[in-house]
């Protein structure tokens, strides 16, 4: 049996006839860039979410970094960041000119250890940016009272949360702004690159929308500086065809993942959530003592896997500068040769669920 670690065909047979009518609407309207097409998606998708505004941009990258800028976030501010995640959590502080202060995990959600924040806060912290990591919710109850207390920004990165929820409250909700990034493979995923930031905060949002469209308010109304970062009208069509469907895509996702739990609970180290957390599990990732050769194995029965990420960013060449070690994030260091995505998507079905499990059990008792 062969089992891709994600595949994006499947869904987008499932809606064809209104992707491509989406295609050719904007097509027909040769309206590419921004325009009517963009305003639909940033509305549904501030419903959808429940927050007050939503603007689009050209990817997740960029949505952090325009956020930041719009805070005033720069030289001589340092943000704390989760040491592990993507690294444009972090590639985004320095791009602003503030320094990236890294916090160690908590070991069964992989989120960012909230006491680890406090440990870390200085005079010159201006925001944290949690990462709701493989779809978990960080625990941001703790995380907002402590930046209330301290007065700075929670920034949160969404990037692989779409839809997930703390007690009913929406991810995204949480902070001053938050950042999305529809890259394909995403919860809900473009056919390209793309991003959203989200706030309740009208002013900020006026100013969000300024900075990715050139500082300007309406044509050639320069107020700042700014840059190009827009969504493509063609993206914005395709999301709004996706969005109605994502509760639904959501669903068979946590199915997917009871169902692995069910198989591989007394095996593996499987996903965690506490109470009243939702879970919406864009990377089912489990930990194991063999990784090398059961990723091998699983290969040659025809299962690809991943590895979300194989260095914590603090360990990376990129910030070897800071000379961290890996006693300085214990948790993330004692699970990085151990972590393992396996195959997660709405369209996954019990008898290949059945089938990991199958060759996962084996590779164990090898
Ligand atoms: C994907 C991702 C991003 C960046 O999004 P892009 O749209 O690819 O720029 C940022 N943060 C996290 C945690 C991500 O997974």
């Amino acid at each position: 049996m062969q089992i891709p670690f994600v595949d994006l065909k499947e869904q987008y047979q499932s809606l064809k006839p209104a992707i491509d009518a989406a295609i050719h609407q904007c097509l027909d309207t040769t309206s590419f860039v921004g325009g009517p097409l963009v305003a639909t998606f940033e509305k549904a998708f501030a419903s959808y979410l429940g927050v007050g505004h939503c603007i689009g941009c050209a990817n997740g990258t960029d949505s952090l970094e325009i956020i930041m800028k719009a805070l005033g976030i720069g030289a001589g501010d340092e943000v704390i960041v989760p040491a592990c995640s993507w690294i444009s959590t972090s590639e985004t502080v320095t791009a602003v000119g503030a320094k990236v202060v890294f916090a160690d995990i908590l070991p069964e959600y992989y989120t960012i250890d909230p006491a680890d924040i406090e440990r870390k806060i200085t005079a010159r912290t201006k925001a944290i940016i949690p990462v709701h990591l493989y779809g978990l919710p960080a625990s941001m109850p703790e995380i907002v009272e402590i930046a209330n207390k301290n007065g700075i920004h929670v920034i949160e990165d969404c990037a692989q949360s779409h839809g997930a929820a703390v007690e009913g409250k929406m991810v995204g909700t949480f902070g001053i702004a938050a950042s999305f990034s529809f890259y394909p493979g995403k919860n809900l995923g473009a056919y390209g690159d793309a991003g959203a930031m989200v706030t309740n905060d009208a002013q900020l949002a006026r100013t969000l929308r300024m900075i990715a469209n050139h500082g300007q308010e309406g044509k050639h109304n320069h107020q700042i500086e700014g840059r190009n970062s827009r969504l493509d009208s063609m993206q914005a069509a395709i999301l709004s065809v996706k969005l109605p469907h994502l509760p639904e895509w959501t669903a068979k996702r946590q199915a997917n993942a009871a169902y692995y739990e069910k198989a591989l609970g007394t095996m593996v180290q499987t996903p965690k959530a506490p109470k009243g957390y939702s879970h919406v599990y864009h990377v089912y990732e489990i930990q194991v003592p063999n990784r090398e050769e059961m990723i091998s194995k699983l290969e040659q029965a025809g299962i690809q896997t991943a590895i979300h990420y194989p260095t914590p960013m603090p360990f990376m060449p990129a910030y070897a500068h800071y000379g961290h070690k890996r006693s300085d994030f214990p948790v993330a260091a004692a699970q990085m040769d151990r972590i393992l995505s396996l195959p997660m998507y709405p369209e996954l079905k019990p008898e290949q669920i059945d089938y990991v499990a199958e060759q996962i059990r084996k590779s164990l008792k090898a």
